[in-house]
């Protein structure tokens, strides 16, 4: 074989493995990746519709692109939300970034495809940060606002199968909030139709209230808490049983214990009553901080005994068990809380031998909880 030969398949060996490296990182064709209303490929390949649930969406699987801002404009298929100048653009829902480029009409583009079958796109930006192919969470940052007379200025749109909808069908975009609905985008003629169903809320647990915590973590990553050194504790309802675990499908905030109305609900630990009141979803409602670092929560009681600021001891009745809230039956909803997020109350007690663990418990800042002893 002559040198000239080898030289030339190894060059065209090399172009073959480049397009192979190239086709495997972009998962978007170039026109998806150029075009900003192109269809969604595989959308409505089983069925001429698809729903999505807005009811089900948790908290932290929603973002308003513009946290901060004010809509300034709105119509069919586009708001403008305003904001300070620099402010950071956040991802609706989570997604994959299809294009991130500039644009003439829109200037800096960012269109992310969702998981749930929507695009989202963010345009006039000053800085995108994403590029093509990136996966990004709801609520991270994806571009920074760009500037009109010296103000932040968001053109948002969202999108289905390459077709403006009204934006204002999925958000109500004065509470920033999505409106907890369920939708039906339709494939028809000239575009999609959508028609929503405001059904009732699932009988579901609150998410946590908005809470200013003490932060155990104090610039660590990693709290640790040791269970077999705490002397004074209480489990928070007698002779009673869990019916309903912490997480699950409906991600249960916390554990339901059952014993019968009226029933004396029993402080945890010491500690000072932060929340005593009527709270929504919660009902009747008590929150204690304690020394450990942890909060614990006792809601849907009849009557709470309580009140802010006072000093609770371990063991001391601080309310009955009732069905205030959102609860079909009389019992204790109880949860257990790090840095003002909800963990499984079972890494706490032992809801059969009603007793505390004998353990050390690692608690990391992104939420994990582990037992290290
Ligand atoms: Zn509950």
């Amino acid at each position: 074989m002559s040198l000239d030969r080898t030289f030339k398949i190894t060059v065209i060996a090399s172009i073959f493995l480049l397009c192979l490296t190239i086709s495997a990182k972009d998962e978007f064709t170039h026109v998806e990746q150029q075009q900003i209303n192109v269809e969604t490929p595989g959308l409505f390949s089983h069925s001429n519709a698809f729903q999505v649930d807005f009811t089900q969406v948790a908290k932290d699987e929603y973002s308003f692109p513009l946290p901060v801002g004010k809509i300034a404009e709105k119509t069919h298929s586009d708001i403008i939300i305003e904001t300070s100048k620099g402010d950071a653009v956040k991802a609706m829902f989570g997604g994959v970034v299809r294009l991130s480029r500039h644009t003439p009409n829109m200037g800096n583009v960012v269109v992310l495809r969702h998981d749930n079958g929507l695009e989202t796109v963010y345009g006039r930006n000053a800085q995108n940060l994403v590029n093509v192919g990136q996966r990004v969470k709801a609520g991270e940052t994806i571009a920074i606002v760009g500037n009109e007379n010296g103000r932040g200025s968001l053109q948002f749109g969202i999108m289905v199968n390459g077709c403006r909808i009204n934006p204002e069908t999925i958000l109500d975009v004065d509470a920033h909030a999505l409106h907890r609905q369920l939708v039906t985008f339709k494939k028809v003629d000239k575009g999609i139709d959508v028609s929503t169903t405001r059904k009732e809320r699932k009988k579901k647990e609150p998410e946590g209230m908005s809470l200013d915590t003490n932060d155990p973590f104090g610039g660590n990553s990693v709290y640790r808490l040791d269970l077999s050194a705490i002397t004074s504790w209480h489990y928070p309802l007698k002779d009673s049983h869990v019916i309903s675990n912490f997480g699950g499908r409906r991600r249960h905030s916390g554990v339901d214990i059952k014993n019968a109305p009226n029933k004396d609900v029993y402080a945890a630990f010491d500690g000072l009553v932060v929340q005593s009141g009527v709270f929504s979803g919660y009902g009747k409602c008590i929150t204690v901080r304690h020394a450990n670092g942890l909060e614990t929560r006792y809601s849907h009681n009849s009557k709470n005994f309580v009140n802010v600021g006072d000093k609770v001891k371990a063991g001391d009745v601080i309310a009955t068990t009732g069905r205030t809230g959102r609860a079909t039956t009389e019992h204790l909803h109880f949860e257990t809380r790090i840095a003002g997020r909800a963990f499984d109350p079972a890494f706490i007690f032992d809801h059969v031998n009603h007793c505390l663990h004998n353990c050390i418990l690692q608690f990391k800042k992104n939420g994990s909880v582990k037992r290290v002893k």
